[in-house]
């Protein structure tokens, strides 16, 4: 095999490579592939085991492969629908004969000769087509003389890669195998003492198997290796971040009883016991002089407000401010609301501002000036709170709403206006597993609010047959009547022709003219929109009824008359997704549904969209959508600087588990990593590379 060895061969691009070229070099470059080192670390995400049976043994619905000599080979049309074939039927020594068929590949013919010995690799199908057992579109390849000699191409393991257009795992596969012997040059990033503890091989030896294993075994055992070195090296720069925001001393912040008596009056309502909870987390962790920094995690409509809101007072008591930052003006108006209701009676000389772009320079001069004298306890604001001119005369708790909307320069940027290092607490209303939520915000401690403030009607959740898409307007149309109001969300607008979903503008353009024509008041919006804001504060004042979104909508926006949600192409959407989607809705006082309508309702995504009907728990919903379409597909695709192996690991909790303790414990001993150079190295890019604060 020809191998391009270069003094960094790692390090070389993956074009330099023979077979590979400018726009193959491209589309790898789309799913994360520069050099040889990553095309090397890439690992499939499955390997289809087409195991060598005899075609008597062949059992329907399972992979496999088989080899035997091509009897008969022709084209053929099917009697009842018409459809052009190329059947084959193939012999081999156990007696028995096979039916293979391909759809649209008359070429097979040039390949394939009556008499040929010949190996196929595919699904066993108990009917072809009107036939016998066998197989329809199976991988083929003729052999040589008896088939002894040489390389078999098809069957046994074979590998399945991440694509993107104009790729195939049949291509990935022939340029892996050309750098394959290259792997003895990765340098291992676990320790040998790591490997022994938790019996892992070498890394050469994983990306072999990786990419190329004897059997399932040999891939599992490879892919639990690979998953076990990423996130250990993920954990250990979480670690090491921990070491240094707790060598950086906060204020302490003392617990005062009074303090929580007053907040409760306050209120009005008593906490739920998970709000409690995570109260009590947050004073524990601000009473110390290591810095919190805690992630709250709750559903939509859970409370996190509340908690934020009590930490907030404690700070005050201390006689320190708090800032709380969001994504969006609309969201921070509406945390000013809340605070302000929450704290200003109850709290005299607590006063919240606000602080938005949108402001007059006067305003935001007062702000500014209040804040910097220490006169205002609570700053609410957008991205305009990190500019230079704002200031804390002393800033002791700092609040990050949608934390997962800010860099982590912006985070630490607003951290960085407190003297010393203020305590910090982040919010998200994505209800992640906790596994996942360890592995990507290790580096902070997690309060989770399961449980929802009584009294709520739940949303009615329906799966709607295509065909009853009418039932689904008249929905709309009856709620906009009554004087509410509606969301009509429609599948992201993709780059991809290849993609059926109709892009919100034309669908906006289709509904107001034919469907919900005037008076109904529509209106539109998407990403690439700039006026967001806008629109949502035109819908939140009712002067839109029937709003046409994207996925923007997704973040915390109440407008309580809002009571219906109708999704398009609901089988896009992963059930977290679309539970983020309802939440939307059943903000108010009024009863309220949630519509999903799929594009392609197959049996199986009708099922799993009645999962979101059935299910009204954010995280055992977002259990269920990782167990169906794993980890990586819950959070997106590729959002999380973390490989799809990674990701399916943390289906074991445990592996986890050991992953974090080894960190720990490697920080602990050399907190520099000083005896460890290349791993430093690796983690240093993490830091950069992730959302690490
Ligand atoms: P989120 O977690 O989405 O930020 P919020 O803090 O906005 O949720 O709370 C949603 C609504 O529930 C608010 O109107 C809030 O006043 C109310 N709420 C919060 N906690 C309770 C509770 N313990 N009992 C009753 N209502 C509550
Ligand atoms: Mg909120």
């Amino acid at each position: 095999m020809p191998v391009l060895v270069l003094p960094h061969a790692l390090d070389a691009r993956v074009e330099s490579l023979k077979s590979i070229g400018k726009a193959n070099a491209e589309r790898l470059d789309k799913l994360g592939v520069k050099t040889v080192r990553d095309l090397l670390l890439t690992l499939p995400f499955a390997q289809d085991a087409f195991m060598d049976t005899k075609i008597s043994a062949l059992v329907p619905d399972t992979l496999a492969s088989v080899t035997g000599t091509v009897l008969s080979i022709k084209p053929i049309v099917t009697q009842r629908r018409h459809m052009r074939l190329v059947e084959a039927i193939v012999a081999d020594d156990s007696g028995a004969q096979l039916r293979a068929v391909w759809f649209n590949s008359r070429f097979v013919l040039k390949y394939l000769n009556k008499g040929d010995r010949v190996t196929l690799a595919g699904t066993v199908e108990k009917s072809t087509y009107g036939g016998r057992i066998g197989m329809v579109n199976p991988r083929y390849e003729a052999l040589e003389g008896n088939g002894e000699a040489g390389p078999k191409k098809v069957g046994g393991m074979t590998p399945r890669y991440h694509l993107v257009n104009g790729l195939t795992s049949r291509k990935i596969a022939d340029w892996v195998e050309q750098v394959l012997p290259l792997a003895d040059r990765l340098e291992d990033l676990l320790p040998e003492e790591v490997r022994e503890r938790h019996h892992l091989g070498d890394v050469a030896d994983a990306v072999r198997r990786g990419h190329k294993p004897e059997n399932e075994a040999d891939f599992r055992e490879a892919k639990r290796r690979m998953a076990f070195a990423e996130l250990f090296e993920l954990q250990t720069a979480f670690a090491m971040v921990r070491a240094s925001v707790a060598a950086e001393p906060a204020t302490p912040i003392p617990y005062e009883q009074e303090v929580i008596d007053a907040f409760k009056t306050g209120v009005g309502f008593d906490l739920t016991r998970a709000q409690r909870k995570a109260t009590w987390d947050a004073f524990k962790d601000m009473q110390q002089t290591i810095p919190m920094n805690r992630l709250l995690n709750g559903d939509v409509g859970s409370g996190k407000t509340a908690v934020a809101a009590a930490c907030a007072a404690m700070a005050h008591a201390a006689g320190m401010q708090t800032v709380v930052m969001a994504p969006t003006e609309i969201l921070a108006r509406q945390h000013l609301r809340k605070f302000r209701t929450y704290l200003e009676e109850s709290f005299k000389g607590l006063t919240v501002e606000l602080l938005v772009s949108s402001q007059s320079a006067a305003e935001r001069r007062r702000v500014r000036t209040a804040a910097a004298s220490g006169h205002c306890a609570l700053v609410v604001g957008t991205h305009a709170l990190i500019e230079d001119d704002v200031e804390f005369a002393n800033l002791g708790l700092a609040i990050v709403d949608e934390q997962h909307r800010f860099g982590t320069r912006q985070r630490e940027l607003l951290r960085a206006k407190g003297r010393g290092r203020p305590h910090f607490l982040a919010m998200t209303a994505t209800p992640i597993p906790r596994t996942l939520a360890l592995a990507l915000y290790g580096e902070m401690t997690l309060s989770v609010i399961d449980e929802m403030p009584p009294g709520r009607t739940p949303v009615e959740t329906e799966v709607i047959e295509p065909d009853a898409r009418a039932r689904a307007y008249d929905i709309v149309r009856r709620e906009v009547d009554a004087g509410h109001q509606a969301f009509v969300i429609c599948p992201l607008i993709e780059e991809s022709e290849s993609v059926i979903a109709r892009s919100a503008t034309a669908e906006f353009e289709r509904l107001q003219k034919d469907i919900f024509p005037p008076p109904i008041r529509m209106g539109l919006i998407h990403g690439r929109m700039k006026e967001k804001d806008e629109v949502m504060q035109r819908f939140a004042s009712g002067d839109i009824q029937v709003l046409v979104a994207t996925a923007v909508v997704e973040v915390g926006v109440d407008v309580p008359n809002a009571t219906v949600m109708m999704i398009e192409g609901a089988d896009r959407f992963g059930l977290a997704q679309l539970h983020q989607f309802r939440g939307r809705v059943g903000r108010g006082s009024a009863s309220s549904c949630c519509l999903l309508l799929a594009d392609d309702p197959t049996d199986r995504t009708l099922a799993r969209l009645a999962l979101v009907s059935r299910i009204r728990d954010g995280f055992k919903l977002a259990e269920e959508d990782m167990r169906l379409r794993g980890m990586g597909e819950l959070m997106g695709p590729r959002q999380h600087g973390m490989s799809d192996v990674a990701m399916d690991a943390l289906q074991q909790p445990e592996l986890l588990n050991d992953v974090r303790q080894e960190a720990e414990l490697i920080v602990s001993h050399d907190p520099e990593l000083k005896a460890h150079p290349s791993l430093r190295a690796a983690v240093i890019r993490r830091v950069e590379l992730t959302s690490i604060s």
